[in-house]
């Protein structure tokens, strides 16, 4: 029989961990596969590594990672599919907003050849209109920016069959866009539709800062167009100035010139400055990627793990952990 092993990151997820995994179990049980399910908590603050501890207790198929502080939920998803050794993977998250039943259609679709399959959220409900407005502006930007299409309205909700693991497990980069590096293994890709409910319980940890980090973060994970636009701009400032350099001289020659032009003088400094700085902004976002980049360090490190009892094998793929 195939075997499926699905990845749970969990950040302070008390609250809904005991119900997303009695769902997640019915859903399971239907499946024509030998499944297990790996919990990784994110270095929680509050009892989820307690609760997993206790779902691995009551049921052989469950099993958990516990990093030793809160990584990130990027890092907490690649230490989970580090540990999988199944024909497939998929990764979803704790608090119910994608819908367990849905597994069910993603492995129809992988068993009829599919190696990357996602959700596509048809509806975001529970949202605000502003986080829709954002979100959507926020895609239409990757796709017109980077070299990869990334999906629209996908989240990390998706199945990864084994040669795709295999794939992404060799991106070891420290700046996870995982959206990003979902798409950019390639293979064959599809989608499938769903709702997206609102959070069941607790609440979500995407403020507005965070998201714009991690807007900017996959941005420049994917793009250089950042990097192109501030030499384009420059170039464009240079011959404008260059033209007005021009005319300041041949009035001054033709007319002669008595001091004017102070507000002119003061916009355009202040024009240039503020260009100046936007671009040294730019570079600098890029220079930190790099520095980041440069430590190699690893991505997280695991303080405690418990094995689903179902599984014969924990350590598995010979990934490259550098
Ligand atoms: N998560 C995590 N580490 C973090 C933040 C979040 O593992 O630092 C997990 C969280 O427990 C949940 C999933 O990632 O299972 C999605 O988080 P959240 O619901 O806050 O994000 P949203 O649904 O708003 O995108
Ligand atoms: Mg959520």
């Amino acid at each position: 029989m195939q075997r499926l092993t699905v990845v749970v990151p969990a950040y302070n997820e008390s609250a809904v961990l005991a119900a997303f995994h009695a769902r997640l179990s019915k859903v399971l049980d239907a499946l024509p596969l030998s499944c297990d399910v790996l919990y990784v908590d994110d270095g929680s603050r509050d009892d989820t590594w307690a609760i997993i501890q206790s779902l691995a207790g009551a049921d052989a198929r469950a099993g958990g990672l516990k990093l030793s502080r809160n990584f990130g939920k990027e890092a907490a998803l690649t230490a989970g599919l580090d540990h999988v050794d199944a024909d497939a993977a998929v990764v979803i998250d704790a608090d119910l907003q994608d819908p367990p039943e849905l597994i069910a259609q993603l492995v129809e679709q992988w068993q009829s050849g599919y190696d990357v399959v996602y959700a596509t959220r048809s509806a975001r409900a529970g949202e605000t209109g502003l986080k829709r407005f954002t979100a959507a502006a926020f895609y239409r930007a990757m796709e017109v920016m980077s070299d990869v299409a990334v999906p629209r309205d996908t989240g990390d909700f998706r199945l990864l069959s084994r040669r795709a693991l295999a794939a992404l497990s060799q991106l070891r980069e420290r700046q996870r866009f995982m959206k990003g590096l979902f798409a950019w293994i390639g293979y064959r890709q599809t989608s499938v539709k769903y709702l997206r409910d609102p959070r069941l319980a607790g609440k979500t940890k995407w403020n507005y800062w965070r998201l714009t980090q991690f807007a900017i973060e996959g941005i420049t994970s994917f793009s250089s167009a950042p990097l192109k636009l501030a030499t384009w701009t420059g170039l464009a400032a240079s011959v404008v100035a260059f033209l007005f350099g021009l005319k300041v001289l041949l009035k001054a020659l033709f007319h002669g010139d008595p001091v004017h032009g102070y507000p002119s003088l003061m916009v355009v400094i202040l024009f240039l400055g503020g260009i100046q700085l936007l671009a040294l902004g730019v570079i600098g976002e890029y220079l930190g990627r790099n520095y980041n980049e440069s430590k190699q360090r690893p991505l997280y490190f695991i303080e405690e793990e418990q094995a689903p009892v179902s599984r014969t094998s924990f350590h598995t793929q010979a990934t490259p952990r550098r």
